[in-house]
């Protein structure tokens, strides 16, 4: 069952019983999102949906009765430092195969890379595709957040629990990419930097692409030291700093309210900048309007409650329209 997602506040809730409500918060009223509660719940972004290109975002659970207002938590699609690999690896290689499945794909066609939080954009080989575990860093793949292909059907994963994934799709050239944009790739410009190695290995032009700025940490809950506001401002220029970062009201362990407040960032406008910047038209660009954090019940949010796990964002190199 797929819901359009409703203005507001709620998608899919009700009265609290067993298990937990999923309770999502949206700021804003645009459709972005499209929520499925068949199988392992997830979002899918409305755009790419649109297009035809199967992709998700999964939450933190494992099941969801719309109809109940209930599920089960627990999802986990990465082994975390400290745990046991023998144990927990068939664990998150499973439910990313389910994942994969719902999207009428499979973990056997999966590229995941070790996501160092750099700019650094990876073309998938066919001897790539199988499930590995991001601790696994196969050499070729270390130090990686990006990743693109026109393999047919190549399944790009990545991992996050407050940095958002941006989405790339070119119906003209049947070519994805999908890249892990903390503040560190962000201020790297990881999308342009996928966008200018899918022109050049596959002839894609920034006009045809559609992307999405998927689920991650808001303005609000993303306070950050005034040495990144100044690393923008030296590579990106003063007025873009300006625009992406805000002062809030902040403060100090006893209470008492700093002076002037923390700058805070705004990661979706950043993404949103360096997109239009490489050519993206405006209107083939979705920005997120859910936040991990301010969502803590429903995802992980590496701000909320440091490393549990993280969710998984998948695109599939198909195009079913
Ligand atoms: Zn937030």
């Amino acid at each position: 069952m797929t819901e359009a997602r409703q203005p507001g506040i709620i998608n899919v809730r009700g009265e609290p019983a067993d298990g937990q409500i999923m309770n999502l918060h949206f700021s804003n009223s645009e459709t972005i999102f499209n929520i499925h509660t068949d199988g392992i719940p997830y979002l899918s972004v409305d755009l790419l949906d649109r297009l035809g290109v199967p992709n998700l975002y999964s939450t933190r659970f494992l099941s969801y009765e719309a109809e109940h207002g209930r599920g089960t938590q627990g999802l986990r699609v990465v082994v975390m430092n400290g745990e046991d690999l023998e144990e927990a690896a068939p664990v998150v290689f499973g439910n990313r195969d389910r994942l994969a499945r719902q999207m009428g794909a499979s973990i056997r066609q999966e590229c995941v890379t070790d996501q160092m939080h750099t700019n650094h954009v990876y073309l998938v080989r066919p001897e790539d595709l199988g499930p590995i575990l991001r601790q696994d860093k196969p050499k070729e793949r270390r130090s990686v957040d990006g990743v693109i292909t026109d393999l047919p059907g190549a399944v790009l994963t990545a991992f996050g629990g407050d940095c958002p994934p941006v989405y790339l799709a070119d119906p003209v050239r049947r070519a994805i990419g999908l890249v892990h944009a903390g503040w560190r790739g962000t201020l790297g410009r990881i999308p342009a930097v996928a966008i200018q190695r899918m022109r050049e290995e596959f002839g894609s032009a920034a006009e045809d692409l559609y992307a999405a700025i998927g689920p991650g940490i808001c303005q609000e809950c993303y306070e950050m030291g005034e040495e990144v506001r100044e690393q923008f401002a030296d590579q990106w220029g003063e007025p873009a700093a300006e625009r992406i970062f805000r002062r809030f009201p902040a403060f100090a362990k006893d209470g008492s309210e700093i002076p002037g407040g923390k700058f805070h960032l705004d990661l979706m406008e950043a993404n949103r900048m360096t997109l239009l910047a490489a050519g993206v038209r405006p209107e083939r660009i979705a920005v997120s309007n859910v936040c991990t954090k301010c969502n803590a019940d429903v995802f992980y949010s590496y701000r909320a409650h440091r490393m549990e796990n993280e969710q998984a964002a998948m695109l599939v190199n198909r195009w079913d329209l």
